[in-house]
């Protein structure tokens, strides 16, 4: 089902689908629009549709294609030919007309499909083309039973659907809110029957639905397979089935272990630390370390104690969208809270209702590092953001910061921490100039906030010296005014004034500059925060264009 943690791709082709799209968009916040890069803006840019779709299938990415259904079945024949037998394992597909006129569920019945093509439908006020005879005549998927609730066994579900359509009757036993309005032929004797029980049993005739409601509760730490073992050994011995499980609960004090949380993962069911509940009938605690409970219900995992926060600190890469990195977008959709400078918060957008902003002053890193791990040990998913990379002067060495000074907290050092990397100005820059930094290099920031003025001028002189291309960050502000023309006069002690400069602004931004010149006529005045300075070496070269205005700029891999 989509939900703000698995967002869909909503797929355009032009401008014309714009309105609809963000109409969809409006409906699943955090859904994404892929836009056809030649065509059309959207979050995420794509240059060939074919392989961009397959791509999405693969990753199990729902899609919303505004596009016509034939062009979606074209893109996605190959690699359905690969894996229509396994209909299990599909991502909901839906075609919508571009003027939102139409709304057809293609692929993705056990994902759902039919409810979200209603959801769309609904939402662009016309009627779902919804062809599943079962749901057609039964007003439910019974094959596709609501969070909370697992089909034991698809192939059989399939063949008592069949049966049913062709006429059978059916009883229902046990708790299943959800069929109560499903246009059921019941018949109290029935001989076909739908169970719902955590139980494992297999009866002729009957399509088995597990609720949800055991929780494996652990005490004593074992490894990763010894965990999954005796998780599923226990289950047995109860003759509950391995679907029924909704969580694995721990003590608080369990949360940094890796074997754990791989069990967890193994046994496919999200990992919660604290105490059991009021509500739950426990099976007697084993000496292994292993008690089953038991909800009446199914359990919502989030309900149970709290998760293991995580602290992901990510980089955004200069600007545009296509210049993040696919891990960072994926933190991002995961996040709860999102902390950072405000136009780089602004810049990771767009964000879903349930996430929470934290923008703050650019100065106050140390103070955001803190308020993120006291968020991340409450169990939420904590994303930090810098612009380009995280670790190039920027929140990543603030947050190590911030955990070194309290490495007996607890509760912080338990955090998920990691750290993604991001396109860099400097590399941006060099990439849009050609290859300056084609060679050995070093980045350097100009700012004197943190460091003594002295000790710029020092590394100034060694690299100058060293023939190393450098990269200037934060080359000037207002509170700094002189510093990049006092650095500018060091180099040109060193270095000639024909040394190319490549001045890249804004880049990967709206209102993006780059321009080529050279150290004798490089002035402060050309150069503001938004710029990235890169100086050349003695071997650093450049060559027109022919494709367009300006010059290559290169440094070349050999040395004379
Ligand atoms: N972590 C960032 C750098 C932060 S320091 C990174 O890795 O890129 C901020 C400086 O980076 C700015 O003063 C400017 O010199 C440079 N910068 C950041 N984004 C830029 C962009 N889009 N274009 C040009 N320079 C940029």
């Amino acid at each position: 089902m989509l939900n703000d943690r698995i967002p869909a791709a909503i797929v355009v082709l032009g401008t014309g689908a714009i309105d609809t799209a963000r109409r969809i968009q409006a409906r699943y916040p955090g859904s994404l629009i892929h836009g056809l890069a030649s065509r059309v803006q959207g979050d995420v840019a794509f240059t060939e549709l074919g392989s961009h779709m397959r791509e999405l299938y693969a990753r199990n990415t729902p899609i919303i294609a505004l596009c016509a259904a034939g062009i979606v079945i074209r893109c996605l024949a190959s690699a359905l030919a690969h894996q229509l037998a396994d209909k299990t394992v599909e991502p909901p597909v839906l075609a919508v007309a571009e003027d939102g006129s139409a709304v057809v569920p293609l692929l993705g019945g056990l994902g759902g499909v039919n409810v979200i093509a209603r959801e769309i439908a609904a939402a662009l006020s016309v009627a779902p083309a919804i062809t599943t005879s079962g749901e057609l005549r039964f007003g439910t998927c019974l094959l596709n039973p609501p969070a909370g609730y697992v089909l034991a066994d698809i192939e059989h579900g399939k063949r008592f659907v069949s049966d049913l359509l062709a006429g059978a009757p059916i009883r229902v036993d046990g708790d299943a809110p959800w069929l109560d309005t499903a246009d059921l032929p019941r018949a109290e004797h029935a001989n076909l029957a739908i169970r719902i029980t955590p139980y494992a049993s297999e009866v002729a005739g009957e399509l088995m639905i597990h609720p949800r409601c055991v929780v494996a509760c652990l005490t004593a730490l074992s490894s990763e397979d010894s965990i999954v073992e005796r998780v599923g050994e226990t289950l047995r011995e109860h003759r509950l089935a391995p679907m029924s499980l909704a969580a694995v609960l721990a003590p608080l004090s369990m949360m940094a272990s890796a074997s754990l949380a791989a069990a967890a993962q193994a046994l496919d069911v999200p990992l919660r630390f604290g105490t059991l509940p009021a509500g739950f009938e426990t099976l007697g605690a084993r000496d292994d370390g292993i008690m089953i409970a038991l909800s009446p219900r199914p359990v919502d995992p989030s309900t149970l104690g709290q998760a293991r926060g995580t602290l992901t600190v990510i980089g955004l890469g200069p600007g545009s969208a296509d210049l993040m990195v696919p891990a960072a977008r994926h933190a991002l959709t995961q996040a709860d809270d999102i902390l950072g400078y405000e136009t780089y918060v602004r810049m990771a957008g767009p964000f879903a209702p349930h996430q929470v902003l934290h923008c703050t002053d650019n100065r106050e890193e140390m103070q955001r590092a803190r308020h993120a791990f006291e968020l991340a040990s409450e169990g939420r998913n904590v994303v930090v953001v810098s612009s380009g990379d995280p670790g190039v002067f920027a929140m990543a060495a603030a947050v190590l910061e911030a955990l070194d000074q309290a490495r007996d907290n607890k509760q912080w050092t338990a955090v998920g921490l990691s750290i993604v990397p991001g396109v860099s100005a400097a590399l941006a820059t060099a990439a849009r100039a050609g290859a300056p930094l084609g060679h050995d290099f070093c980045m350097l920031s100009l700012s004197d906030n943190l460091k003594p003025w002295a000790v710029i001028e020092t590394r100034l002189r060694h690299a100058a010296q060293a023939d190393l291309v450098m990269a200037f960050y934060n080359p000037v502000s207002r509170a700094r005014p002189w510093q990049l023309d006092r650095a500018l006069d060091i180099l040109r002690e060193q270095r000639s004034g024909s040394t190319l400069v490549v001045l890249g602004r804004n880049i990967g931004r709206p209102g993006e500059t780059l321009s080529t010149t050279t150290l004798d006529k490089l002035h402060s005045s050309q150069v503001d925060m938004r710029t990235m300075v890169i100086i050349g070496s003695s071997t650093t070269r450049s060559f027109p264009r022919t494709d367009r205005d300006g010059d290559w700029v290169y440094t070349p891999r050999w040395y004379e």
